[in-house]
């Protein structure tokens, strides 16, 4: 589904990926490990195309076409959903509102019928209720005054509304106390666990592959992949550091 060759990434003319490659299959989960500054959520917006990442050399295929040569929007709109550490808030903006435009701008570009307002709040109904958030939450601004928990899973409920093909989620458990953990895993698996989708999870820490089961883990350092190894190598950082596995 996704594959990555000798990728080189910089920021302001400073090298930050130095040769990347990584190949994803359709219906797999591959957690991504690493010290702070490796690259990993620079590799995540390289991947969503967000401006003033520049990409120098290699290449990424997705389904077939070359990515890098799409915009950020035709990527959305080709099943890549990126999910961020820090969730934004929008003032003035109704959840319902957000998520339909978010949705029927993807189905536009792949040349779908909008869904009518009563069409979309089944969906988005039925995504909250599976995740347990309340519904009057889908009337609120984006985010705003959300707890950390609610944020969280007003995320899965994004994702399960855009039933994405590839999800990216970056440092997606970061802050989140056990019982967020479990919501945010139980969302991934029940929305992204199929043979015809892949996750690529961005990760500090060993516990959410406790919940989201990874078939693949690999160690970025330095702008590459230093290690590649089946869940145990998870557990291995977790007990070992950085230092002794990426060396
Ligand atoms: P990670 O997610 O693995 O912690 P990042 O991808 O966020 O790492 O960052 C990789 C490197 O790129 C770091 O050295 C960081 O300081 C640098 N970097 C990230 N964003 C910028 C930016 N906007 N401008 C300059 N350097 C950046
Ligand atoms: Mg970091
Ligand atoms: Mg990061």
């Amino acid at each position: 589904m996704l594959k990555i060759e000798n990728l080189h990434a910089e920021i302001d003319g400073k090298p930050i990926l130095k040769g990347l490659t990584l190949t994803v299959n359709a219906g797999e989960v591959h957690a991504i490990m690493g010290p702070n500054g490796a690259g990993k959520s620079t590799l995540g917006y390289v991947l969503g195309g967000r401006p003033g990442y520049e990409v120098t050399k290699g290449s990424i295929s997705f389904d077939g076409e070359d990515l890098l040569e799409m915009e950020p929007h035709e990527r959305a709109a080709a099943g890549v959903f990126l999910g961020f550490q820090y969730p934004v808030e929008i003032p003035g903006v109704s959840n319902v509102q957000f998520l339909r435009e978010s949705l029927n701008a993807q189905r536009a570009t792949r040349g779908e019928a909008p869904l009518s307002g009563a069409e979309f709040l089944k969906v988005a109904r039925a995504q909250a209720d599976a995740l347990g958030l309340d519904q009057e939450m889908l009337k609120r601004p984006v985010n705003v005054g959300f707890s950390g928990g609610e944020k969280k899973r007003n995320e899965m409920v994004q994702m399960g509304i855009i039933d994405p093909k590839f999800a990216i989620l970056d440092e997606t458990d970061s802050g989140l106390d056990i019982d967020a953990l479990r919501i945010v895993g139980d969302g991934i698996n029940r929305i992204m666990r199929k043979a015809d989708k892949a996750v690529l999870l961005i990760t500090h820490y060993q516990r959410l592959l406790d919940y989201v089961r990874p078939d693949v883990v690999h160690v970025l350092a330095d702008g590459r992949i230093v290690r590649t190894g089946g869940p145990e190598l998870a557990h291995e950082l977790e007990r070992e550091g950085y230092g002794q596995v990426a060396a």
